[in-house]
């Protein structure tokens, strides 16, 4: 099969499904017909989704969405790919489709409750207006590797962490236009309706998300720094296409870097902005406890002999200590 044969599908709606358990057992089991990997949320609120396939198993799955009236105007975002994006494939039902954490009265729903939609074109006009204030509503994992310029990063490990920071940072956004956005807007259309809820009364959201915003042939991306973070395995996506700003930092030393690796220690797994240098020097580990690990993966990997390990912790320690003489 020829480079670029493959597609990555990423969609989203919020509508109701009776009965999410049933309708993520059949999905999955069509999925697996069509060839198709990727990773499937089903809660009664709606259905949010990445999988990936040739042209011809996403184009039928397209189809197939498009035929149930529940999904007939779903939007799909397409990239094109050079194989899957994923090793398995995964339906889940979910309570939530994006984790809040909103029980009962508490609970948003976007049919209902949603900020204005900004298409591509408004967005870029709106963030170059004197009264707004950009507000990136990912994690900083995602907003560290790529961003909006000028956007606010709340700097939160979780999205379900968000209202607590918005409550603590009211006078950073107060009166004035929030413009809110996330990678595909999934997140966006329920936290725009929390924001309006909470008592801001101008809030919009970029409308499709990062994904839609770099694929318009207007806007072209612009504004964009960096690269935008997408879960799968390609992990960062272009979407400037006018000019590239690097923004990401390499964890160990603070270069520019947009590689991301998971810290070789199985029981950290934390995700690390790293040159493939660094890699092999710091064992992929993001600190010494996680470098010594008894199942670091790197050493493994590799086949480090002790003798190799001690001799990489001792250049890594002089350094250190060169480094605080300084
Ligand atoms: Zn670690």
């Amino acid at each position: 099969m020829e480079k670029k044969d493959y597609r990555v599908l990423l969609y989203y709606k919020y509508v109701e499904i009776d009965d999410p358990e049933v309708f993520a057992k059949e999905h999955l089991q069509k999925c697996k017909e069509m060839d198709l990997k990727g990773r499937i949320l089903v809660a009664k609120e709606g259905i949010n989704g990445t999988v990936s396939g040739t042209i011809e198993s996403t184009n039928k799955y397209m189809e197939m969405m498009h035929n149930d009236p529940r999904f007939a105007d779903l939007t799909f975002k397409v990239d094109n790919h050079d194989g899957h994006a994923f090793k398995k494939m995964h339906v889940r039902p979910r309570k939530e489709l994006v984790t809040l954490r909103l029980d009962g009265e508490e609970n948003i729903d976007p049919k209902e409750l949603t900020g204005e939609f900004l298409n591509p074109k408004e967005w870029y006009e709106a963030m170059q207006r004197d009264d707004v204030v950009i507000f990136d509503t990912r994690n900083d994992y995602e907003y560290e590797l790529g961003h909006f310029r000028g956007a606010l990063n709340p700097d939160i490990d979780n999205f379900r962490d968000l209202p607590e920071w918005v409550r603590q940072n009211k006078h950073l956004i107060e009166g004035k236009k929030i413009l809110m956005y996330c990678t595909g807007g999934i997140r966006c259309e329920k936290f725009t309706g929390w924001m309006i809820k909470e008592g801001f009364e101008d809030v919009a959201q970029l409308h499709g998300g990062i994904v839609t915003y770099g694929k318009d042939p207007e806007v072209q991306g612009e504004l964009w720094d960096g690269q935008c973070y997408v879960f799968d395995e390609r992990i960062a996506v272009p979407i400037n296409q006018k000019e590239h700003v690097v923004v990401g930092k390499d964890y160990f030393d603070g270069k520019d870097c947009e590689r991301y690796v998971n810290c070789a220690n199985p029981e950290c797994n934390k995700q690390i902005l790293c040159s493939e240098e660094n890699e092999h020097k710091y064992m992929r580990g993001c600190t010494h406890e996680c470098r010594v690990s008894p199942r670091n993966l790197y050493v493994e990997e590799h086949s480090l002999s002790p003798e190799e390990v001690q001799h990489r912790l001792d250049i890594i320690a002089e350094e250190e200590k060169v480094a605080q003489n300084a």
